[in-house]
């Protein structure tokens, strides 16, 4: 179940999704309802799930559009049930439990009697169990190991109990990687189809083969230049201290790259600093270094121009955050382009 939410990452939620269908997925996951919606009208017909919360009042629509959602606790389910059985339709769900995230589903101990009670509703047929780990991105974690053994432990229960649903998953990436134990019947890949690394402790095996399949540029629309003591953009965060050649990118913070000074950007094969903070929908970086630099040259947020690259994974630091928050705030407005085979970046 590849994981397409949040506009596939940053890629392109229906471009990505068809892919994905086309190279074999069974289901797709996704977040919100709307994605779901989204994706099918793009004519995809995978099985799709959605991992977070939906209202109950849409609970017919999924149900009519062959949308799978989340149970994740007795009272929303009963109210699943109750609309999907008042429009005469059955919505399919994933039951839910927390292993140990503190978030959506219901405890290990309480998974049975969650089970039971929603095989008698009506309107409502469970068709598969999931959790999500809060630790796989920390292998070393020894708390990562007893939340594998705890789903293990519930598993296997729940089967001689008769109640186990015929599909169980576990897995986001990093967990697919380093708890091979707990693939059950499949895994939930986010940030590894993207070519992207979980995290530091956890990154992507050399062998396996992933990819980044992301780029992102834009180019150099002007360039001037300006003696010392001249003030660059909004506030002036920016004076040059000499002679300084500067060109403006066309791309800005809402596109994606943080509101902030110190961002950098890639410029004939070399990081070239961000001069003063980042404009709505350009901002001006220094061309000390590149004497050769001409209007029309390709700018490069994520991705590499010779031996230089900026990868999401650099952008997280930059930004204090992670690869995942710097790939999905790439905004809708940037034009996507789809390239397929083996292009590399
Ligand atoms: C986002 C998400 C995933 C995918 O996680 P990655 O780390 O990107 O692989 C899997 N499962 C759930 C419930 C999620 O919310």
């Amino acid at each position: 179940m590849p994981i397409i939410k949040a506009n596939a990452y940053g890629h392109g939620l229906t471009e990505v999704a068809r892919a994905l269908e086309a190279g074999g997925a069974d289901w797709l996951g996704v977040a919100r309802i709307e994605e779901a919606l989204a994706v099918r009208q793009a004519g995809v017909g995978c099985n799709l799930l959605v991992l977070g919360y939906v209202s109950p009042l849409r609970a017919a629509e999924a149900a009519a559009e062959r949308i799978t959602l989340t149970a994740f606790a007795p009272d929303q389910a009963a109210e699943l049930s109750a609309q999907a059985a008042a429009a005469g339709l059955t919505v399919t769900v994933h039951a839910k439990i927390d292993i140990g995230m503190g978030r959506l589903g219901v405890f290990v101990q309480d998974a049975a009697a969650f089970l039971r009670r929603m095989a008698e509703l009506p309107g409502l047929k469970v068709t598969g169990m999931f959790t999500h780990f809060p630790l796989s991105d920390e292998p070393e974690n020894p708390l990562a190991l007893r939340h594998v053994e705890r789903m293990l432990a519930l598993e296997q229960s729940l089967r001689e109990q008769g109640l186990r649903p015929p599909l169980v998953h576990a897995c986001n990436s990093a967990a697919a990687f380093y708890f091979p134990t707990a693939h059950f019947d499949m895994v939930r890949s986010g940030i590894a189809i993207y070519g992207l690394n979980p995290s530091d402790e956890a990154p992507l095996p050399p062998d396996s083969g992933l990819i980044r399949a992301l780029t992102w540029k834009s180019r150099l629309v002007s360039i001037k230049e300006f003696p010392a003591g001249q003030g660059i953009g909004y506030n002036y965060r920016y004076t040059t201290t000499q002679t300084e050649r500067i060109g403006t990118a066309a791309v800005g913070y809402c596109d994606g790259i943080r509101r902030r000074t110190g961002n950098f950007l890639l410029v004939g094969g070399k990081i070239v600093p961000v001069r003063g903070g980042m404009c709505m929908d350009q901002c001006m970086v220094s061309l000390l270094d590149l004497p050769d630099a001409r209007v029309g040259d390709e700018v490069v947020v994520i991705g590499r121009q010779g031996e230089a690259q900026i990868a999401p994974e650099d952008l997280g630091r930059a930004w204090n955050t992670n690869n995942y928050d710097a790939v999905c705030s790439i905004t809708a407005r940037v034009p996507r382009l789809y390239f397929y085979g083996n292009h590399g970046d």
